[in-house]
């Protein structure tokens, strides 16, 4: 029993670990899983602005050399003398002409066009007003300057932003700006080539956090603040890296990277939404989390079933240890019972020199009652006859015992013969006051006759079954003087 109890011990602690296993497995795995997507989202969105950010730095280098190199020209001695149609040519030649570059002009000091790569005959026109103007006049190291979007005055209100670089006369003073205008639709078509989620955003901003522009396109973003906050954007230009927060009005958490676009003042921002970056991670997810609860509560339905089963099998076991050793019809001490406790208790009164008393009780005439009644009743009536035992022999050690047939024992340990006489006695009128009809018996109801015997085991060789045969030799006599009595053998 003890070691049986040893191994289901065993056998739930290792279903305690394949259940906890199943779950750290899941765990670690969900959480490995959510690591890679996550740096492969991160790594994607590094590159993304990495990428970005080199074809547009290639790009505007390119269009700042063409700038460069008009104001290199500018400076060369006697170009005020040579003919227009020249002077264009030797300006403008060697300038780019891609298809999103527009015009590059060239203002004096008071913002006046005095030179346009578009036509010999230079527009009339004043571009004091513009900033890229104005940040060239207030500073001789404005670099190359990017100018807000603006809606180009040239080209019938075509989305623009300038690119311009300071003319520095050799006194070091102010003397135009030379501007080029690069279409919006450059950027948008660049981005247009990247797909991205629809709750993603590129962003392409001034390091003063002018949005220049934004993927999904939306004209309200133009020239507006970019989302991040001032002091962090200073910290983001020049640099390149990522971080996640919620920034933008929308509340949307996002995966920024960001990367400085070399040679320009601008940064180019890539934002993925990080719910729709997880969700492959989260479908799978919502696949394995309830696989796994399944299987752990299977595993901990199987402890249980196997502990209930358990529990009823030791009950099982236990009712049928009962059953040998009890009655099945009376529910009293079977005899094999009444043996061993009779042996057990002779020893226990030969030590202690205690008297040990036995009755020994057969019904009379119970033979006719069965013929007159039927065998059935005849049971019932033994049940009977059990239950007015039970009652009497109350005492912790008191064992009634059916002997056999209609035959029963009560063992009186530490009982002397005068009060083991007694105790039948109050048995026999019990059954007698029961008043259970029985036509074949004297007086017409049921009764019995008890023999009992006491004995006060010494050392000699006296056996226990000497103490059964007076008692039965008892019930003989009393059967014999006339039944419904209690006989007791000679002290
Ligand atoms: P007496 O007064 O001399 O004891 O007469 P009796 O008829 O009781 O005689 P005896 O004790 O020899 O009879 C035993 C009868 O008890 C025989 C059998 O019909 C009946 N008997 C024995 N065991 C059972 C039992 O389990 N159920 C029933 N219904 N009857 C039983
Ligand atoms: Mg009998
Ligand atoms: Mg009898």
């Amino acid at each position: 029993m003890k070691s049986r109890g040893i191994v289901h011990r065993t056998l739930y602690a290792l279903a305690g670990l394949v259940a906890i296993g199943i779950c750290t497995a899941s765990v670690a795995l969900l959480w490995m899983d959510r690591r890679v997507t996550w740096e492969s989202a991160y790594v994607s969105a590094r590159n993304l602005a990495g990428v970005l950010a080199a074809d547009i730095g290639r790009t505007l280098h390119v269009y700042d050399l063409s700038l460069q190199g008009v104001v290199e020209r500018l400076r060369e001695p006697g170009i005020a003398r040579v003919e227009p149609e020249t002077l264009h040519r030797f300006l403008f030649d060697r300038s780019a002409t891609a298809e999103y570059l527009g015009a590059i002009v060239v203002l004096d000091k008071d913002g006046n066009v005095v030179y346009d790569s578009t036509s010999i005959v230079p527009p009339k026109l004043n571009f004091s007003d513009r900033d890229y103007f104005q940040v060239h006049r207030e500073a001789h190291n404005a670099g190359l300057f990017v100018s807000r979007p603006y809606h180009s005055r040239l080209r019938g209100g075509d989305e623009s932003i300038a690119i311009s670089r300071r003319i520095t006369l050799p006194d070091g003073s102010f003397g135009g700006v030379v501007a080029g205008s690069l279409r919006m639709a450059y950027f948008r078509d660049r981005f247009a080539d990247v797909s991205i989620g629809v709750h993603d955003a590129i962003t392409v901003f001034r390091n003063d956090g002018i949005v220049l522009l934004r993927d999904p396109y939306s004209s309200a973003d133009m020239n507006r603040e970019f989302d991040v906050p001032l002091d962090f954007q200073q910290y983001l230009i020049g640099r390149e890296g990522s971080f996640v927060g919620i920034l933008s009005h929308d509340g949307v958490n996002r995966l920024y990277a960001f990367d400085a676009i070399e040679g320009t003042p601008l940064v180019i921002d890539v934002a993925l939404a990080v719910d729709d970056l997880l969700q492959p991670w989260m479908r799978r997810a919502a696949l394995i989390v309830p696989v796994t609860l399944a299987l752990f509560m299977s595993v901990m339905a199987q402890i249980i079933l196997f502990r209930r089963e358990m529990r009823w099998r030791r009950a099982f076991e236990e009712h049928l240890a009962n059953q040998a050793h009890t009655d099945g019809l009376t529910g009293l001490a079977n005899r094999r019972t009444f043996d061993e406790v009779l042996n057990r208790e002779w020893e226990a009164a030969r030590r202690d020199r205690t008297p040990l008393s036995l009755l020994f009780l057969d019904a009379d005439h119970f033979k006719l009652y069965n013929d007159r009644y039927g065998h059935q009743e005849g049971d019932e009536l033994l049940k009977m006859l059990a239950l007015a035992l039970k009652n009497k022999a109350r005492r912790p050690r008191d064992l009634a015992a059916r002997y056999g047939g209609e035959e029963f024992v009560v063992l009186l340990p530490n009982t002397s013969r005068q009060r083991a006489i007694a105790v039948a006695e109050t048995i026999r009128r019990a059954i007698a006051e029961l008043r259970v009809p029985h036509e074949g018996n004297e007086g017409g109801i049921v009764t019995v006759s008890i023999g009992v015997a006491t004995a006060i085991p010494n050392g000699d060789s006296d056996a226990a079954a000497t103490l059964v045969e007076a008692a039965d030799a008892a019930v003989y006599e009393a059967k014999e003087s006339g039944r419904n009595r209690v006989a007791a053998a000679a002290a």
